[in-house]
């Protein structure tokens, strides 16, 4: 009944915890929600009041559709000003969130008979965007210890003469794990000798803690085939907005516009108002909202660890930790047989209403992820229900 192309998505497993959250809680329960993948603060009351104003202007209409020419003259702003990027507005295009903007740029790109190099663990989206369009996703191992850094020797395996992109994210959901200049240098080196299209989802690159973040097309002079998404979500706290652009080189950013137009029509018009006055206006909520997850992770990562089993690597980015669970598999709850992360996941939901994102759909069966986009006191309370759970796994 319905097309083929539906059967190439998997519903997104992030959305479904939050959508279970959000049903035991409906019922009076007191969950913890570690599965959100946004910052639990508000956004900016200076963007929140540009989008009234614009309400109350008539900037309420279409727009063109990639965006208006007032914004893509901010993102190049800010691109230049945050990333060290030089481009125009021709090489701008806003869209419905950075999600919409990778979509679209896989359905530009790729299509059956292709292959896109993706680096495991990955965000759950990333293997839907290049399956719809036909083309095939190749998974690429990396090393939990060095930030998730691909494994180069797997890397170099996997490249063939189909391989027509590749999709790199530093700071990465689902591990936090930011990529060293040398691991990139080595990866783009890797990408040009072959020709291939590489996008940059940066959509986390003001949340790196302790150094800072470098735009990958920063690394080199040949950005004909490099495109850099970012988006207003995880950096202003604008989730619900839906703003998100991509740079790159003006043909590619027209052919993603063609498409654009006849399938979004525009991003909403206030919201594109709105996004003006988060990308030009006062920049120092974002280092308030850096500097709290710092904090966090830090009590995250200490909770994690006391917990006799469980290993969690320190991220330098994102708000999400992704401890390693592998030595509760196979071994039981009381009389529950814990098979899978997705198991441990559910567990920890039924008997501690603790919500989290099994590692399973981000390609990694030995993990769990937990978002400590939540406060210190969620942190603490849920380290304390977890722990005895834990502890009785035998
Ligand atoms: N890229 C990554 C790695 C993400 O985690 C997300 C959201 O969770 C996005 C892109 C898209 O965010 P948005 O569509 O809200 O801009």
């Amino acid at each position: 009944m319905f097309s083929k192309r539906l059967d190439r998505i998997t519903p997104s497993a992030t959305l479904e915890m939050t959508a279970k959250a959000a049903e035991l809680r409906s019922q009076g329960i007191d969950v913890l929600n570690f599965s959100v993948g946004e910052p639990d603060f508000n956004t900016p009351p200076h963007i929140v009041n540009a989008a009234i104003d614009a309400m109350n202007q008539g900037f309420t209409k279409y727009t063109p559709g990639s965006g208006t020419s007032e914004l893509k003259q901010a993102v190049c702003e800010k691109l230049s000003r945050d990333n060290n990027l030089n481009y125009i507005t021709d090489n701008i295009i806003v869209s419905c969130g950075g999600k919409h903007a990778l979509y679209n740029a896989c359905q530009v790109l790729f299509e059956e008979g292709d292959e896109v190099i993706i680096f495991s663990p990955y965000w759950v989206s990333f293997p839907d965007f290049v399956s719809v369009t036909g083309a095939n996703p190749v998974f690429v191992n990396t090393i939990a210890s060095k930030q998730y850094e691909p494994d180069f020797d797997d890397l170099k395996s996997k490249i063939s003469r189909k391989t027509k992109g590749i999709i790199i994210n530093s700071p990465s959901n689902p591990t936090g794990g930011v990529w060293s200049d040398i691991a990139i240098q080595e990866t783009l080196q890797i990408a040009l000798e072959h020709d291939l299209w590489v996008f940059s989802d940066e959509c986390y690159e003001q949340l790196v803690y302790g150094a800072k973040f470098k735009s990958i097309a920063t690394f080199t002079d040949k950005t004909d085939k490099i495109l850099t998404f970012q988006s207003c979500s995880k950096t202003y706290a604008m989730t619900g907005w839906r703003i998100g652009y991509t740079a790159g080189a003006a043909p590619i950013i027209k052919a993603m516009a063609k498409l654009q137009g006849q399938s979004t029509s525009c991003p909403n018009s206030i919201a594109q108002y709105a996004a003006i006055a988060a990308l030009t206006g006062d920049q120092t909520i974002i280092q308030e909202m850096a500097a709290i997850f710092k904090k966090r992770r830090q009590l995250i990562i200490n909770g994690l660890n006391s917990i006799d089993g469980i290993t969690c690597e320190k991220p330098k980015g994102a708000f999400y930790v992704f401890p390693n669970i592998s030595t509760f598999l196979n071994k039981s709850y009381q009389n529950i047989l814990i098979k899978s992360s997705h198991d441990l996941s559910m567990l920890l939901l039924d008997k501690t209403f603790v919500v989290t994102v099994a590692g399973d759909c981000f390609g990694a069966p030995e993990n769990i992820r937990f978002s400590y986009a939540t406060s210190d006191e969620v942190i603490l309370k849920m380290i304390d229900r977890i722990k005895p759970i834990f502890d009785s796994i035998k």
